[in-house]
Parts: C-alpha cells; structure tokens; sequence
C-alpha cells in the first residue's frame, strides 16, 4: 500500500529525508518512531501529497505519488487528480482540526456530501455507525468546544473513515491529549487495525507500538535506521542510535 524507496525531500538547503525506504502491506499497521526533527511528519505529508519529493520513489497503492503514468511515460498530477488522490488517504493530526461551527455529526458528513455528493440519508447513516464505533454515539449533537480532547480527536478518526480510504496515516495523534483521554484513542486504533485498515502510525506511545503494530520503523535524521517487528526493533534493536532513543522513551 506504501513503498517508499530512497525518498529525498529538502527544504532550501536543509535535506530532511535523505533516502527514506519503506514498506507498508495492505492491512498492515507501521509505527513510525525517531526524535523530533528526524523527518517523520515530513515522510507523512509527502505521502499524503502535502509536499512533493525530490528524490527516490514513493507509490501508494502502486501509484507513483505527484505523478500518472501514460504509457511509459510520467506526467504530473493536476491539483484535480490530486484532490482525487488525497481523498483516498485519511490523515489524523496532533490537533484535532475539527470544524468548530458544525456539530460532531456534520464535521463528519461534511465532506462526503460536499465533495463526494453522496446522498444525504446514506452518509448521516454512515456517520451516525462511525460515531458509535468510536463510542461516540451520545454526541451527534456536540459541537467540538463541548468535547474533551480525546472525544474531538476520535470525531477526527471518524470523519476520516467518513471517506472510506484505504490507507490511514496518523501523526502524534494522542501527543496533545490529557495522558487519561489517551487509552480511548488508542482503543479506536486498536479497533481499527484489528478490522484490517492499512495504518501508517507516527507515536510515541511504546505499548501501542509493540501490540498493534506489524512493523516498527526508527527515523533518525531523515533516513530508516532500522525497521522490523515490534520484538526485534523494540525488544532487541540493533542500532546504537536505536537503543539512546528508546532508552529515553521507554
Ligand atoms: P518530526 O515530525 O520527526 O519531528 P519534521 O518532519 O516535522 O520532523 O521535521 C524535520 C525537519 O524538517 C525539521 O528540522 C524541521 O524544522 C524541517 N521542516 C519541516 N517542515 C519544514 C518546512 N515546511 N520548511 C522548512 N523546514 C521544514
Ligand atoms: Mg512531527
């Protein structure tokens, strides 16, 4: 589903990813671990088309990202068939992003009746299913301001789902809650995973990591330092920058 190889990308003359290879399985969960500044929400955003690389190859679902393929020839997407794109791949940031003046219910409908204009009936019912696989079926009604961070952030999960993608990409998404409100995001995640949506997962939370996850990534200065199964990256890492990393976060 994701196939990052040798992925370059700079800013001015400061190279943040420096050959970033990576590879997400469909159904599979990724969790991306590495110190702030190590390029690990830079990698997101690129495979969510917020930034164009440079360098190396990144495909999501076969697709080369930025690019079509006519023939044996590449031709740059158009802002329209990025939008197409984009709408394929959910994203759930550190800051929740709702929509403060729409209810739960209609942060989630907004964008399969706007931009899908799928019909009325069958997306409040999608909707109101979502809120509830993410416990939050008592709050159609709430508006964001009369939610704790954990609710906003699991109406964040949903609206995403609300487009059906086939791959979703989550950034810190519990950094910025209250460490109680955490575990209930987290179990949406779990949920998530167990029902076989492709996850590409940047977090911090180590449980999370070693129990949900098929594979471990460690980002270190724009490049993949290691990647393996929760056991051996976490349990028995063999990289010496690794081990200083998860000897501060574990
Ligand atoms: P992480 O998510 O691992 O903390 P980031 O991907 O956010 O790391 O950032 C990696 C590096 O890229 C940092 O040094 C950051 O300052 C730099 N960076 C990120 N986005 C930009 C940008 N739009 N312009 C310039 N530098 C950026
Ligand atoms: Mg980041």
């Amino acid at each position: 589903m994701v196939s990052a190889e040798g992925v370059r990308k700079r800013f001015g003359g400061h190279e943040v990813l420096r050959g970033i290879d990576l590879r997400v399985a469909p159904g599979e969960v990724c969790c991306l671990l590495g110190p702030s500044g190590s390029g690990k929400s830079t990698f997101l955003r690129c495979v969510n088309h917020l930034e164009t690389v440079d360098g190396g190859s990144l495909r999501v679902d076969g697709a080369l990202v930025g690019y079509v393929q006519r023939g044996d020839r590449l031709f740059e997407l158009r802002p329209r068939e990025v939008a197409a794109r984009r709408r394929e791949i959910g994203m759930v940031f550190q800051r929740f992003n709702l929509f403060p003046h729409l209810t739960a219910l209609q942060n989630i409908t907004e964008a399969p009746l706007r931009v899908l204009r799928e019909p009325a009936n069958e997306v409040r019912e999608r909707a109101l299913a979502l809120l509830e696989r993410v416990g939050l079926a008592d709050k159609a009604a709430a508006f964001p301001a009369q939610l704790s961070g954990g609710q906003q952030q699991r109406v964040a999960i949903a609206r995403a789902l609300a487009m059906r993608p086939k791959l979703m990409l989550f950034d810190e998404p519990t950094s910025a809650l209250d460490p109680e409100l955490v575990g209930d995001v987290l179990e949406v995640m779990r949920g998530l995973a167990a029902d076989g949506m492709t996850m590409l997962v940047v977090t911090h939370e180590m449980g999370f990591a070693r129990e949900v996850a098929d594979t471990v990534a460690f980002l270190d200065d724009g490049v993949v330092v290691e990647a393996g199964s929760p056991s051996e990256v976490l349990g028995n890492p063999r990289h010496e920058r690794t081990r200083a990393f998860l000897s501060k976060v574990l």
